[in-house]
C-alpha cells in the first residue's frame, strides 16, 4: 500500500498515525464505506456515499466532508494506485478525547482516513467452483444497518466459518435468514430470486441493490421479502453478495448440497449481466 490520506494529509500508509485515545480504537466508535472501482471508475459513488451519510446519522456524527471533498481526496489516491481495479476504504471516527469515557466528548474533531487498494478481478470460471457456508445465530445487535467498524460479532462469526472451512457464515434471527457476516443473501426457488428485505437487521448492500436493478430489468422474478430457516436449507440456489466479492454461489451449506450441489442457471444469467455492468462502467457507458 502506498499514500494514504489521513486527517487531511497525504502520507506513506506506515507513516499515518492515530491516537491511542481516538475513540474508534477504544470504542469502535466509527463508520466506514468500500467503493470499488473498474478501471478508474467508482462505481455507485453517490450510493455509497449516501449510506456513509445514514451511517453518520445513525451514530450522531456530522459529515466532516462534503460529497466535493470525499470525491476530490479519493481521485487523488486512485491516481497514487497504479491498478487497474481498485477498492476504496474510508472511515471516519468520533475522535480523540483527553480521557476515555463513553459519554460522546463536546468539541472533538473526527477522525478521517482513506486507503486504496488493488481489487483482483473476480474470475467467473473460478467463482463456478462455488464456496461453502455455515448457518449461525446473529449475536449482532439491532443496528446492522449501520456500517459501523466496530465488528467483533461479525469478526467471531466469519472466524467459525473459517474453521470450518467455508468462506462465510450466514446469520439467523428468530428463524430468519437475514445475512452474511460481510455479504448480504439472496436464494433462488423455482426460478425466483428472493432476498431478505431492508431493515435494521441488515446492512443494505450496494451489491444488493444493484442485483435487484439487474433482474427487474431483465425480466427476471424477484422478491424481497423474509427469508425462513427452512426455506433457505431447500433453496435451489444461495448466493452471497458484496462489493469486493460481487457474487458468489453457495455450493454447500452446513454440510449440505444446496440444489444440484453446482453453481445455478439463475446465478449463471446474473453473474454475465453483472459483469457487463462493470464492463460498461469502465467504458464510461453505465453509472
Ligand atoms: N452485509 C454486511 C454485514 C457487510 O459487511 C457487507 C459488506 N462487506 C455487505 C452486507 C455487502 O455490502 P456491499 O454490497 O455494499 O459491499
Amino acid at each position: 500500500m502506498g499514500i494514504v490520506y489521513l486527517n487531511g494529509q497525504y502520507l506513506p500508509a506506515e507513516q499515518a498515525k492515530v491516537s491511542v485515545l481516538d475513540r474508534g480504537f477504544l470504542f469502535g466508535d466509527g463508520v466506514y464505506e468500500v467503493i470499488p472501482a473498474y478501471g478508474g471508475r467508482l462505481l455507485r459513488l453517490a450510493e455509497h456515499l449516501q449510506r456513509l451519510q445514514n451511517s453518520l446519522d445513525g451514530i450522531r456524527l456530522k459529515n466532516p466532508m462534503s460529497q466535493q471533498q470525499w470525491l476530490e481526496v479519493i481521485q487523488t489516491l486512485m491516481q497514487e494506485n497504479e491498478s487497474q481495479d481498485q477498492s476504496v476504504y474510508l472511515q471516519i471516527t468520533r475522535g480523540s478525547a483527553s480521557y476515555r469515557d463513553h459519554s460522546f466528548p463536546e468539541s472533538i474533531q473526527p477522525t478521517v482516513f482513506i486507503m486504496v487498494n488493488s481489487l483482483h478481478a473476480v474470475n467467473v470460471e473460478k467463482l463456478k467452483q462455488g464456496v461453502c457456508a455455515i448457518t449461525l445465530d446473529d449475536i449482532r445487535w439491532k443496528a446492522c444497518n449501520i456500517k459501523a467498524t466496530a465488528l467483533l460479532a461479525n469478526v467471531m462469526l466469519r472466524q467459525q466459518a473459517t474453521e470450518k472451512n467455508c468462506a462465510e457464515a450466514i446469520l439467523i434471527r428468530e428463524g430468519i435468514a437475514t445475512e452474511g457476516a460481510a455479504s448480504n443473501l439472496f436464494m433462488v426457488k423455482n426460478g425466483c430470486i428472493i432476498t431478505a428485505p431492508i431493515s435494521s437487521f441488515l446492512l443494505p448492500g450496494i451489491t444488493r441493490d444493484l442485483i435487484i436493478e439487474l433482474a427487474l430489468a431483465n425480466n427476471m422474478a424477484l422478491q424481497e421479502r423474509d427469508i425462513s430457516e427452512n426455506e433457505l436449507r431447500n433453496a435451489d440456489e444461495i448466493w452471497l453478495t458484496s462489493s469486493t466479492k460481487e457474487i458468489m454461489p453457495v455450493i454447500k451449506l452446513d454440510n449440505k448440497s444446496v440444489g444440484t450441489g453446482s453453481y445455478g442457471a439463475v446465478w449463471e444469467k446474473m453473474i454475465i449481466l453483472y459483469q457487463d455492468y462493470k464492463n460498461s462502467l469502465r467504458s464510461g457507458e453505465a453509472q
